[in-house]
């Protein structure tokens, strides 16, 4: 094996100079947050001034001036009220992030809404004589049309029978104030937070900020190297030393990989100067492969080093140590959720969250860790005969996952929204359970959506990661996306197996390739891009990107002021803080025995997702519900959905709302109304777009029935009710049967011996639960295949020596491996 030193001195100088970057890179990691709104414009808009100016009247649509407010209000609130969104600069970072950043399949349709509007023909069909002006030449763009015509218009559009039109009017309304309130300034602060009650990040976080100075400090003068690491962990996280950052020098990359064992070979770039192909950067050899480090594919990097196998895991996401978090919504979901946090079906009619970051949804979730339901344990090994679940094995699984997790059930003080659910549930007799957590009993946050700032929520980044790098048989490589996994053919009879992955990196700027040559290949991307990745692989299994479940979720919410003389929950209370799930209600999970239903929990919603999902009717009235933000209570029900979904590459998803998913969540919802107002609530409502709601105080039970019965019996699909899914599963289910599943049961695709899949996407069915810690079981079984199959492989090497090439092409990458002259496209955006 090559290896691979450029530099041309000595070791010793190589040590210092490394002892230099190390530093470099701390400092780096420190200050690197380079996160929207931290900046006053990060992405550039490339929408041309005609689209821009559609952009600015839409967003003063939405979030018009209201006027009136000079003396009857605080300041902040008058200035809330006053300013418009293009007064905040929504438009500008709005049109960067459709430019740089949202990958939406219907995203061009938006483009070219914004140009018809602004011409005014294209603003007369889109929005009929409502835009027409009294004077010739009657018709008028968009710009043009007075601010009440144009409210009239858009809230046109949210009911038309035309659905692109209440399509224009989903995706305006969700990207304008998800942007307007999580945008912040310099100071990072948000115009409108004082107004409605929103303290910014964790008050706890910054009040931090001095000890992380004084950390910093003690870091850069320690003398003595323990007093160094220590103040380094803090600082960085238990991570630190095994991330490796391939945006930096080689020579510094490649002693990293070296001196944790991994042997690395560099490959002169062009093989022949007249081939437009290029061979790979660099080479790293190494037992086993992970790709992904969520929940799945956490645990699998942990067993495998810790038993002795040298593990590379590569990952998509950056590393957010402790530190280095930002705790604001808007940085946040476009840095360490998938898709930059606007993820969406095609129809816009699901919209999704996933992490993307070191940690995947472990690092960003909301640590409520429940155990596979006893129920779906008999299903999956009765119906579906995957014996696992009824196994030992699995058993212990559960044991071993929670205990690593430090999963407990107490909580030294409930939150806002958990303090309603559970109150209403025990008014009205239903029954309600406290949600066992991976976070410790004070664990009072309610900011871990955005990462958790002190290590208390038990991620894989905390446990089963740190195990990787304790061993000293692993490292992570974050923002290295894996492009395709590496397999050839054994012989004619035995079919094809997996020896590595192709990844893709930045160097200084330049985008570059990356082969981990491996004896076993784990992918663990999440239900939402495994899919993704196998296609791209060239694997042919037609159940690849189907059974997608969802867990579809819809919402109600509840007022409680704190104006009242003894105000309930007491006035410091504020809906986005607490620990976010610790009560949870089954009152329709299962309903008539079938296995199937809703349970009823708690979200964690600041105000960008509050905005996208409350319901919009005037701008006037926005404002008007963003004021009672931080006294708004929001409950939910979650299916397990019969229904399902699709993958279809490169990036649009589908998914179908069974009838009895819709028929569950609407009962759901019912018993949510119900609970709201049990439990106190002055004023309630749905997230339906009709956006009625009731004063509960006010009305006759008779009346209360009624708007209850009504409003959880509306419709839930075509953008009626923003529909939210933040558990993915099944996508590349495992089964018995090459016919109908992806995986075997031990976890093993039917098609590429040693490729194993260990996420989510392997889930038979929905669960009904949140999947945290069945994801976390099954791949833990599923590393007690892979080892098995590792022991066998001992003292073998790993055996890919197929010259792979690449060439760029446009955004995607061509490729060729000699040896089958097979030539693919890979297009990776
Ligand atoms: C906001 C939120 C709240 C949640 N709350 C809970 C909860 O309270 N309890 C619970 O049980 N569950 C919760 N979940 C769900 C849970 O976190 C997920 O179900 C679980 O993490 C899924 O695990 P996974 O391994 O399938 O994927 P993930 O944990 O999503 O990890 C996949 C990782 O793979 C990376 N990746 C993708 N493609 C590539 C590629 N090509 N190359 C390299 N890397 C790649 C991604 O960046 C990601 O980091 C929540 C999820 C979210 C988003």
């Amino acid at each position: 094996m090559e290896h691979y030193n450029i530099t041309g001195i000595g070791t010793e100088g190589l040590r210092e100079k490394q002892e230099d970057f190390m530093a470099t890179e701390f400092v780096e990691m420190e200050a690197g947050r380079p996160l929207m709104g931290r900046v006053k414009n990060p992405y550039s808009s490339s929408l041309s001034s005609r689209q821009m100016e559609s952009l600015k009247a839409l967003c003063d649509t939405y979030l018009p001036s209201i006027d009136g407010f000079h003396t009857k209000h605080d300041e902040s609130t008058a200035r809330f009220y006053q300013t418009s969104a293009s007064v905040a600069g929504t438009p500008q970072r709005l049109g960067g992030l459709i430019s740089e950043r949202l990958q939406h399949p219907k995203l061009f349709m938006a483009r070219l809404a914004l140009w018809f509007l602004s011409t005014s023909i294209g603003t007369f069909a889109m929005c009929g004589i409502a835009s027409l002006s009294g004077n010739f030449p009657y018709l008028q763009k968009f710009s043009q049309v007075s601010p009440e015509k144009r409210e009239q218009i858009v809230l046109s559009w949210s009911r038309s029978i035309i659905f692109p039109l209440r399509l224009l009017f989903t995706a305006l309304k969700v990207l304008i104030l998800l942007v307007f309130f999580s945008q912040v300034d310099d100071k990072e602060e948000n115009l409108s937070w004082k107004a409605i009650g929103y303290c910014g990040p964790d008050p706890d976080f910054k009040r931090q900020t001095q000890r992380i100075k004084t950390l910093k400090q003690m870091f850069e003068s320690a003398e003595d190297q323990k007093q160094d690491e220590a103040s380094a962990e803090e600082l960085f996280g238990p991570l630190y030393k095994g991330i490796v950052n391939l945006d930096r020098p080689k020579q510094f990359v490649f002693e990293k990989l070296q001196n944790a064992g991994f042997s690395v070979s560099a490959s002169s770039h062009l093989k022949n100067a007249k081939s437009k192909y290029n061979r790979p950067s660099f080479r790293i050899k190494c037992d086993a492969v992970v790709v992904g480090s969520g929940s799945g594919g956490g645990v699998v990097a942990g067993i495998l080093a810790k038993a002795g196998y040298k593990t590379l895991v590569l990952e998509k996401g950056n590393y957010f140590a402790r530190t280095n978090l930002s705790l604001l919504e808007g940085s946040t979901m476009d840095q360490m959720y998938l898709g930059s946090g606007f993820m969406a079906t095609e129809k816009m009619d699901v919209i999704f969250l996933a992490g993307s970051t070191v940690g995947g949804g472990s690092a960003v979730n909301w640590s409520s860790s429940i155990r596979t339901p006893p129920h779906v344990i008999k299903e999956w090994s009765e119906s579906y005969e995957l014996e696992l679940f009824d196994s030992k094995l699995y058993e212990e699984a559960l044991d071993a996952v929670c205990q690593k997790m430090g999963v407990q059930s107490e909580i030294e003080n409930e939150g806002f929204n958990n303090m309603v659910l559970r109150k209403g549930c025990e008014e009205l007799g239903y029954p309600v359970n406290t949600i066992p957590r991976n976070a410790t009993a004070d664990h009072y946050c309610g900011w871990c959506c955005f990462g958790c700032k002190d290590g208390r929520k038990k991620g894989t980044l905390e446990t089963w990661l740190v195990d990787l790098l304790n061993s000293g048989n692993g490292l992570i490589l974050p923002e290295c996306k894996a492009i395709r996994v590496l397999h050839k053919r054994k012989n004619k009879k035995k079919g094809r197996h997996a020896v590595g992955v192709a990844f893709k990196f930045q160097n200084q700027g330049v985008e570059e390739i990356g082969i981990v040559e491996s004896k076993v290949t784990i992918v663990a991307c999440g239900a939402l891009s495994t899919p993704e990745l196998l296609i791209k692989s060239g694997l042919k299994n037609p159940n690849i990107g189907k059974h997608l479940h969802i867990h579809p979720v819809a919402m109600a919410w509840g007022y409680f002021p704190d104006t009242t003389p003894d105000p309930w929950p007491e006035a410091e209370k504020k809906s986005y803080e607490g620990g976010i799930m610790t009560a949870m209600s089954t009152v329709v999970a299962n309903f008539e025995g079938s296995g199937y239903g809703a349970v009823i929990q708690t979200p964690a919603l600041h105000p960008g997702m509050f905005s996208a999902l409350m319901p919009w009717t005037s701008g006037r009235d926005f404002k008007d519900r963003m004021c009672k933000f931080s006294r708004t209570a929001h409950v939910f029900a979650l299916a397990r959905d019969k229904g399902s979904g699709k993958l279809l590459y490169p990036n649009s998803i589908t998914y179908n709302m069974d009838k009895i998913d819709e028929e569950n969540i609407k009962r759901g919802l019912e018993k949510v109304l119900r609970i709201l107002a049990s439990a106190g609530a002055e004023e309630i409502g749905t997230h339906h777009v009709k956006g009625r709601s009731i004063n509960v105080k006010k009305v006759s039970y008779t009346e209360f029935d009624k708007f209850v019965k009504e409003e959880s019996s509306r419709s839930l699909k075509d953008l009626a009710t923003p529909i939210c899914s933040a558990h993915q599963m099944g996508s590349c289910r495992m089964g018995v049967d090459p016919k109908i599943s992806v995986a075997n049961p031990i976890g093993e695709t039917w098609e590429i011996e040693g490729l194993y899949l260990a996420d989510s996407s392997v889930f038979p069915t929905a669960l009904g639960v949140n999947p945290m810690v069945t994801v976390q079981a099954i791949a833990y079984c599923t590393a007690q295949s892979v080892l098995e199959s590792l022991r066998r492989k001992r003292g073998k090497k790993s055996e890919w020596s197929v010259p792979v090439e690449f060439s760029k092409q446009g955004n995607g990458w061509n490729w060729r491996t000699s040896d089958e002259k097979e030539i693919a496209i890979l297009k990776n955006k």
